[in-house]
């Protein structure tokens, strides 16, 4: 695993991903918008929108890795304001416990907050608690830009398997490699001098930054990503309805689902 300039043993990388997340915070909705240019709402929105939570009636939903809250969000909201649901509820799950305070802080500006809709709970996504986060009891598995994050994608993959329902639907936004080359040639421009130095610049801390744009590069192509989500035992793409994964923006993001048989 290469970290900065470094090179890191895969079995430290979890707890360094920890403490780049631990360094980042309470700026990190801050960094997200300024990183993105605040793209990375249009894509959350389009995500859970294109999930229609609420749709079918409340759901019980686990959003894995899921930091401040954004997601998690966005899916109360959606159900609300389209169903009028208030039942369906999202558990927030993420190994670092800071990301979760920012987001217990922000949920209390909300109607949500003291409900039992939101609860936010420090777990590795690997592994879950199996007494906390029982078999086959969620209705939607959620992970946005996490999973690549993680040492073991096939462990995380199993865990969201394991965690829904029969029927039940797993979905992760990521970003991906861009493949047309005068795109890459800007992306890459863009995430090697922009991204570490916005970093520097809001967070005093370039490092974590490198380190996230450098992660974004290892991540697998969407058709192996995509046979990755099978072999966890998920039914994808046209066995559902259409492709196993959509491009956001040329394929700079990319949503992938999946369905448990
Ligand atoms: N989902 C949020 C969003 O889209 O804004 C947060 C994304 S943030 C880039 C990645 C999150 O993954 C961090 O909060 C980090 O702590 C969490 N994370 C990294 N490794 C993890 C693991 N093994 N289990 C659970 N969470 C993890």
């Amino acid at each position: 695993t290469s970290f900065g300039f470094q090179t890191v043993p895969e079995d430290e990388k979890e707890a360094m991903v920890k403490s780049v997340f631990n360094s980042v915070a309470s700026k990190y909705d801050l960094m997200n918008d300024a990183m993105s240019m605040g793209v990375h709402r249009l894509w959350k929105d389009e995500f859970v929108s294109s999930l229609k939570p609420g749709r079918r009636g409340p759901m019980n939903c686990i959003d894995v890795a899921g930091g401040t809250g954004d997601i998690a969000l966005r899916i109360l909201d959606f159900a609300r304001e389209n169903y009028a649901d208030r039942e369906s509820c999202v558990q927030v799950v993420d190994i670092n416990d800071q990301m979760l305070e920012e987001g217990y802080r922000r949920f209390k500006k909300t109607m949500y907050h003291n409900t039992p809709q939101i609860s936010f709970h420090e777990a590795n996504a690997q592994q879950l608690p199996k007494e906390k986060f029982a078999d086959n009891s969620y209705d939607l598995y959620t992970i946005a830009f996490g999973i690549r994050n993680c040492t073991s994608m096939p462990d995380v993959l199993s865990e969201a398997y394991r965690v829904l329902k029969p029927g039940a639907t797993f979905a992760c936004l990521e970003f991906n490699k861009v493949d047309n080359p005068l795109l890459s040639t800007l992306y890459d421009q863009f995430s090697f001098s922009v991204i570490p130095l916005l970093g520097t610049i809001l967070t005093g801390d370039r490092v974590s930054y490198q380190y996230l744009v450098e992660s974004i590069r290892r991540f697998p192509s969407p058709p192996d990503f995509a046979k990755m989500i099978r072999d966890a035992g998920f039914v994808t793409g046209k066995d559902i309805d259409g492709a196993a994964w959509t491009n956001l923006w040329g394929g700079v993001a990319c949503i992938h689902t999946g369905v448990k048989v």
